[in-house]
């Protein structure tokens, strides 16, 4: 068996393996290329093997850098199957049709605006290829071996990260009648943190792809919950609304889990909260439908008749129509929006409106990456330009730090202290080359491991 890195080799992005054997050939993961151009392009490139021969694809979980190319992948001609877990299907169902307009929106804007090199511009994937993609997705429930081939067989374990989100455990004979077992971390989740169940341990395997996000950071002790009472509380006294911008998927149901708490314990009044990210809404709806991930205290909630992420005094507002309503209102009042770094969304409508009240808070809820509107508010740029106008900034803007849904390089370690044997190979994927390069130090003098760490293109024999 050969392993190929199509994607996240030495970069977090594009998550995609090529697995062959001699006459079976399946991806695992099949993720979109994003952020930078030169990453972008890489979607546009040919596979290595042809997709309307690939067998199958299983997925880790529904993120779009592990799952956004599937309908490109269908536009070429492939057939299925696409396996994943139960609520990674249901979330896809939201994440596909999105990715697919936004691919359409971008192509409309570059033949508007004549800037792309190609004549006519072109999606990546349509709408069509999308409804394509999620009609071969086959859900296998955690736990159960499932055989993709006689002689492979995988498992999805928990994984934190976000609703859904499965390591894959790959059991394949090899020469010799023997079999060897793969494990792909997929992303790892975190220990302590609210609403979904804890990643499952690694169990030990021959082989193990590591994620390294973060191999090389630490969240730090600042608890979110506190920062994020008293950033709201400082926002109360200044009299104004309160825009959180956040990702639609988990840090939006976080942050609506903290915010009952805050309120339950007295550490908030009960001001209004609104919702107003129709895939955030979507999101909070799955969360709160698939009750075997929820963790103990999320199950006492719902024992209680008590769903503290979709409480009484939150407001949805899915329409275009009931977000311009929010436009009226003076405070107090929590805006939660997507998207999470002001790249695109409802976001930037609230911001455009808000930021130059000094009356107001901004705040971030996550990492901001260069070149994002969020990264330039958090550094405290004075203006700003959305929608082609330059908006001053004269809100407060501030960051809750510590919020993550990836494991930090401590984390990572405990996530693989557990295990019952050492794996003989480990192959560092997903994550800068710095970051990789401090994981595999660690390692190396905590377990004696020597992990390798492929570029783009190489290939690993198992
Ligand atoms: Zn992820």
């Amino acid at each position: 068996m050969e392993i190929t890195v199509l994607g996240a080799g030495r970069c977090v992005t594009g998550s995609k393996y090529l697995m062959s054997w001699d006459s079976y050939h399946a991806l695992l993961d099949c993720g979109l290329f994003q952020g930078p151009a030169a990453y972008r392009q890489l979607n546009w490139k040919p596979l290595p093997y042809p997709p309307h021969d690939l067998d199958a694809v299983v997925l880790t979980h529904a993120h779009i850098d592990h799952s956004g190319y599937l309908p490109r992948l269908c536009r070429q001609g492939f057939t299925g199957p696409v396996y994943c877990t139960p609520p990674t299907r249901a979330l896809l169902g939201v994440l596909l049709p999105d990715a697919a307009h936004i691919n359409e929106e971008e192509a409309r804007y570059a033949n508007k605006e004549g800037y792309s090199k190609h004549k006519p511009a072109l999606p990546l994937f349509q709408m069509a290829d999308a409804r394509a993609a999620l009609k071969l997705l086959e859900p296998v429930p955690f736990d159960h071996w499932h055989e993709l081939h006689p002689g492979i067989r995988f498992r999805f374990h928990r994984q934190g990260h976000i609703l859904g989100a499965a390591a894959v455990e790959l059991e394949t004979k090899v020469s010799g009648g023997k079999k060897k077992t793969v494990y792909f971390s997929g992303d790892v989740g975190r220990y302590g943190v609210p609403i979904l169940r804890e990643p499952v341990s690694y169990p030990g395997s021959d082989v193990l792809f590591l994620e390294s996000t973060y191999g090389d950071r630490f969240h730090g002790d600042e608890d979110p919950r506190t920062v994020l009472g008293e950033e709201i509380r400082a926002g109360l006294k200044r009299g104004g609304v309160i825009i959180i911008p956040a990702f639609a998927i988990d840090r939006t149901q976080e942050i609506l889990y903290m915010l009952h708490e805050l309120m339950v314990d007295g550490d908030l009044p009960e001001i209004p909260v609104f919702l107003d990210s129709p895939m955030g809404i979507e999101a909070t709806t799955l969360y709160t439908r698939f009750l075997a991930e929820h963790d103990a205290e999320m199950r006492q909630f719902f024992a209680d008749q008590e769903n503290p992420i979709f409480p009484p005094n939150l407001q949805v507002t899915p329409s275009s129509a009931d977000s311009r309503k929010l436009n009226a209102m003076r405070g107090p009042a929590i805006i939660i929006s997507a998207s999470g770094m002001a790249t695109g969304g409802r976001i930037l409508h609230h911001l455009k409106l808000r930021l130059p009240d000094p009356r107001n808070t901004v705040l971030f809820t996550g990492y901001q990456a260069q070149g994002t509107k969020g990264r330039r508010l958090v550094d405290g740029d004075e203006e700003i330009k959305i929608h082609g106008q330059w908006i001053p900034v004269k809100a407060h803007v501030s960051r809750v730090s510590g919020l993550s849904a990836h494991a930090d390089a401590g984390e990572l370690m405990v996530w693989l202290a557990r295990r019952e044997r050492d794996p003989e190979k480990v192959v560092l994927v997903h994550g800068e080359f710095p970051a990789q390069e401090a994981l595999a130090a660690r390692l190396n003098g905590d377990f004696g491991w020597q992990p390798s760490i492929p570029e783009l293109g190489d290939t690993i024999e198992i």
